[in-house]
């Protein structure tokens, strides 16, 4: 067993950090407070290979694997949570989605500008009554001729507004039993009768844009569907679990952001003519999250491995993400405790972290959808 990383992805990790640094870290403040996406650099994170890095370069992509995604993900949260979701959706979700079903012609024409970032991408599962029950989903497809027509709506969409091309969920019929079939559509979003609706105001990840989709009567032709158009329900499960290891690797990031700020901190504010790191009360918090985020890490980076592998991973990126995001929410909070009333204005950026990791722990599942997956797994029982 070797757990250094391999030399490939140490220099990932470093290029990205020192990019960050350098070029991203002095503008977050203001795009954040003006709640502005941040186009510029997703452009430039685009060039430099980062809007594809598990694809394979046949498509685009920097053909690394899962692992190599998962640090740099990490690294992109550690400074902006709101670019590291950009990211992620556009990676896990939207290229996802082409990586894991789509044919070589549909490849070449959506994937391509999506890894090489010419493209950003979306992927819309939710809606206003399907969130944690996606099987609810009332968007419709339907078959004409040789296009399929999208009639509906999608809530929460991250990059809405900002992605050239969506991967949409919509219900194509019904089972006998009475379930919806799903497929998933390659819809671009200059189609007549494709529109955005509102963006959302949110708690946190204020440069990343969320928001709705409204299709009426948007047609796309019948070579846009990912797989079996009745078998698209299982691909977007599929999807979630490749997705749940990069909201893990956010949720890190995140956390670590929090570590880092928190230290420097206790070590030089005083009170009662000490160090506050030198109360228990205050060392210990540190010595908590220090140890949670390289539990957290490790869980992240064994579901990538898994992944790498070709092996079972679904179950250990539920665990990763269920972990990891609810670590980075005790750590962001701990981190904001630590730096007493200046945690709570805005001179620090624990604040930030804080309401940043919140989203990590509802997207791509809550953590009570996370527990579910993750005992229906253990306890193999069937329920109807
Ligand atoms: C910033 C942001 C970005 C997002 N980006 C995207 C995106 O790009 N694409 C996309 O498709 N979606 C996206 N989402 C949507 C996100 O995936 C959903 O919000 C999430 O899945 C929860 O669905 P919901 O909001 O409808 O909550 P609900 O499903 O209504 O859940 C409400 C509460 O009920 C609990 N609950 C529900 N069902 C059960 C159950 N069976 N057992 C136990 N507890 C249960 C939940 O855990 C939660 O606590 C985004 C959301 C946000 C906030």
């Amino acid at each position: 067993m070797d757990l250094d990383l391999p030399a490939e992805h140490a220099l990932l990790r470093q290029t990205v950090r020192a990019y960050l640094a350098d070029e991203v870290a002095p503008i977050v403040d203001r795009h954040e407070r003006e709640r502005r996406f941040p186009i510029e650099v997703v452009r430039q994170v685009g060039e430099m290979g980062w809007l594809g890095i598990p694809v394979p370069e046949r498509w685009g992509g920097a053909g690394m694997d899962t692992l190599a995604y998962a640090v740099a993900v990490e690294e992109i949260a550690r400074v902006w949570g709101s670019l590291a979701l950009i990211v992620a959706a556009h990676t896990s979700l939207a290229c996802g989605g082409l990586m894991l079903d789509g044919t070589d012609e549909q490849r070449d024409t959506f994937l391509t500008p999506m890894a090489s970032g010419r493209v950003i991408g979306g992927y819309g599962l939710t809606e206003p009554g399907a969130g944690s029950d996606a099987g609810g989903t009332r968007t419709t497809a339907r078959r004409d001729g040789d296009s399929w027509v999208i009639d509906g709506a999608k809530r929460f969409i991250t990059n809405a507004g900002q992605a050239g091309t969506y991967v949409v969920a919509a219900r194509t019929g019904t089972t006998a039993q009475g379930r919806a079939e799903v497929g998933a559509f390659i819809v671009p979003a200059d189609s007549p009768g494709f529109s955005v609706g509102r963006l959302e105001e949110k708690l946190g990840l204020h440069a990343s844009a969320t928001g709705e989709l409204h299709f009426d009567g948007v047609r796309v032709p019948a070579g846009n569907v990912l797989g079996d158009p009745a078998g698209g329900f299982r691909l977007f499960l599929r999807i979630l679990d490749g997705g749940r290891i990069s909201i893990g690797a956010l949720a890190l990031g995140l956390a670590q952001a929090a570590l880092d700020a928190a230290i420097p901190y206790v070590r030089e504010r005083k009170q009662f003519g000490r160090p506050i790191g030198s109360f228990e009360a205050v060392a210990f918090r540190i010595a908590d999250m220090a140890t949670e985020i390289e539990a957290a890490r490790a869980m992240v980076w064994r579901a990538a491995w898994l992944r790498d592998r070709g092996r079972e991973f679904g179950l250990a990126a539920a665990q990763a993400k269920l972990f990891a995001s609810e670590v980075a929410s005790r750590a962001t909070n701990a981190a904001l405790l630590s730096h007493g009333g200046y945690g709570y204005v805005d001179d620090y950026p624990v604040g930030r972290y804080l309401r940043d990791a919140k989203l990590t722990e509802i997207g791509e599942g809550t953590s009570d959808i996370q527990r579910l997956v993750i005992a229906r797994q253990i306890l193999d029982l069937r329920v109807s």
